[in-house]
């Protein structure tokens, strides 16, 4: 049952114009379900986000997608997420080959996902802190991937990013954002483009929102 729905969920994304047949591969592969709240498991297979509890959420499949076929990776290229969550995103590019680190702001939704990682030996690296400063001891990084929303593009993250690796990251207020996808091309030299019109829950930290 499960297999099937995954199978017509990654279609219609393919549809919607997801054309990674990485990234379209590893959508079929990962058991997103695995990664929901029972009570919301029947819904796992819908392009929509979902409650995780503590007032978060895990992406839109939709939105993983072109998030990670944004960031243009390889196998074995180092990747950073922010806002571990339900570790959905994380097992995506960790099934994609990639070297996979994570950083979470919620403790309980960190010890939670950890165990998760554990079960199901995924060997993605993740910690518990703010992620707004980026993870400096294992950078640069071929790409970073924020996946709370930020009102503005935190200077850490473009500095730990690697010459040629991309920064995709949702900049805006708290009700709605734009995907920005900042490419570095020197040191101190990048391309940027966005795409409107997307909501994350925010990136609370030093280089994000105030904490409430
Ligand atoms: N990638 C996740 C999406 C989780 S929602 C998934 O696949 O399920 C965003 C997450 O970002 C939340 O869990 C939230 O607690 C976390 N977050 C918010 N601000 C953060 C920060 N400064 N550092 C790390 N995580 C943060």
């Amino acid at each position: 049952m499960n297999e099937s729905e995954r199978l017509s969920l990654v279609e219609k994304l393919h549809q919607k114009g997801i054309t990674d047949k990485a990234v379209l591969q590893a959508l079929n592969n990962v058991e997103r379900h695995l990664f929901v709240p029972t009570a919301m498991q029947h819904h796992a297979y819908s392009d929509v986000a979902l409650p995780i509890g503590y007032g978060q959420t895990i992406s839109q499949p939709y939105t993983v997608a072109f998030m990670t076929q944004s960031l243009e990776l390889n196998p074995e290229d180092k990747v950073l997420e922010i806002g571990t969550g339900s570790g959905y995103q994380a097992a995506i590019l960790y099934s994609m080959g990639m070297k996979v680190y994570s950083i979470e702001r919620q403790f309980d939704i960190y010890l939670r996902t950890q165990k998760l990682f554990d079960k199901m030996e995924i060997r993605a690296i993740i910690r518990y802190g703010d992620g707004t400063i980026g993870w400096e001891e294992y950078s640069p990084f071929n790409g970073i991937i924020v996946t709370a929303g930020s009102p503005k593009i935190p200077p850490s993250l473009k500095k730990q990013l690697a010459v040629g690796g991309r920064l995709v990251i949702p900049v805006g207020d708290k009700n709605s954002q734009s995907l920005k996808i900042i490419k570095k091309i020197d040191e101190n030299e990048f391309e940027e483009s966005e795409i409107p019109q997307f909501t994350f829950v925010p990136l609370i930290g030093r280089e994000g929102w105030n904490q409430k």
